[in-house]
């Protein structure tokens, strides 16, 4: 029998019980805290000077942005979360694309609720992309969510699980790692909250995987090595937005995915001049420049920055500038970009 969520909320409020606890034997002695104000005070002082494009926390509090959860690839050392992004629209999370290690951290940085979330994209499973969908779910479980969350993402093969077995091998009872939150993967109740994961079989020609009232949703299959993978077109108020995902370039689906895109995340993984598996995973800076200008994209944000990217910048924004003519932004973890 699943614990309720009120039964979880109690296992999981340890933190807070002990702290309340020692306060009240008074071992957050007053001087202390009076300490920490001051500190408090101080880092606010200091902020006020910080030069920041726009506060996380404001992103897309007016229109539609996109905000990079994650702007990093697998390594822990390029101090990033891994692969995620975040589309806002009038202060509400709408689609979250990719969900890597330390991408759920950056999600409550942003302000965001998963409760507020329509969809949830992966452009494959490799744990870059995948590693935190857990964590935002068990948080999400935390909030008062009363409608399913549809999940899209490739179909398996040999080396990856399709969507519907991701989420199955995570949460599905009898052998799922957090069986614990069967619950949601059990049949669709109305008004309830459950995981509705759909494999998306696309090809070399963008299709349309969702459509609402106000939101549409296009994929294509892009080459990964041998791992199943999809580039992501979400239009909203006649905005398109495009994501490359993990992606050597090879085809022109990605280029008609991105037609005239107001945004195009492509990811900067490898250097110019890689070679071996390196280059049958990734797109080097020259190919993500064509894609750019043949698909007239009017603004290139390079994400999934690694630590053999990191540091040529210079470089990289050359070799894509000898293509492409537009505005070329390397993203940071909670960057906001708004798309008007
Ligand atoms: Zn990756």
């Amino acid at each position: 029998m699943p614990a309720s969520r009120s039964q979880l909320r109690y296992r999981c409020g340890c933190w807070t019980a002990w702290r309340y606890e020692m306060e009240f034997r008074g071992v957050f002695a007053p001087s202390l805290r009076l300490a920490g104000k001051a500190l408090l005070a101080f880092a606010v002082l200091l902020s006020t000077y910080e030069v920041s494009p726009l506060k996380a926390q404001t992103c897309g509090s007016s229109g539609l942005a996109l905000q990079v959860l994650g702007s990093g690839g697998p390594e822990l050392q390029d101090k990033r979360a891994s692969t995620s992004y975040l589309l806002w629209d009038q202060g509400i999370a709408r689609v979250i694309v990719d969900a890597g290690g330390g991408s759920a951290l950056r999600f409550g940085e942003s302000g965001a609720q998963m409760s507020q979330v329509d969809l949830v994209l992966f452009s494959h499973f490799h744990i870059d992309h995948s590693g935190d969908f857990s964590a935002l779910v068990f948080s999400s479980w935390f909030e008062d969510r009363k409608r399913p969350l549809p999940v899209y993402g490739p179909p398996g093969n040999e080396f990856m699980p399709s969507t519907r077995e991701f989420v199955s091998d995570l949460f599905s009872e009898p052998h799922g790692a957090w069986r614990y939150l069967s619950e949601l993967v059990g049949p669709a109740k109305k008004g309830s909250y459950t995981l509705e994961p759909h494999d998306v079989v696309a090809g070399s020609k963008p299709v349309l995987v969702f459509r609402n009232s106000d939101l549409a949703v296009y994929a294509v299959r892009v080459i990964h090595g041998g791992f199943p993978a999809l580039a992501w077109r979400v239009e909203m108020g006649g905005k398109r937005i495009v994501f490359s995902g993990d992606t050597n370039g090879e085809g022109d689906g990605l280029t008609q995915l991105a037609l005239d895109a107001d945004l195009f995340v492509a990811h900067n993984a490898v250097p110019e001049g890689a070679t071996g598996v390196e280059r049958r995973l990734h797109m080097p800076p020259s190919v993500i420049g064509t894609i750019a200008a043949n698909a007239h994209v009017k603004r290139l944000v390079l994400s999934h920055r690694m630590l053999r990217t990191l540091g040529s910048e210079k470089e990289t924004q050359a070799e894509i500038q000898r293509h492409f003519s537009g505005p070329i932004v390397f993203a940071n973890d909670l960057d906001c970009f708004p798309v008007r």
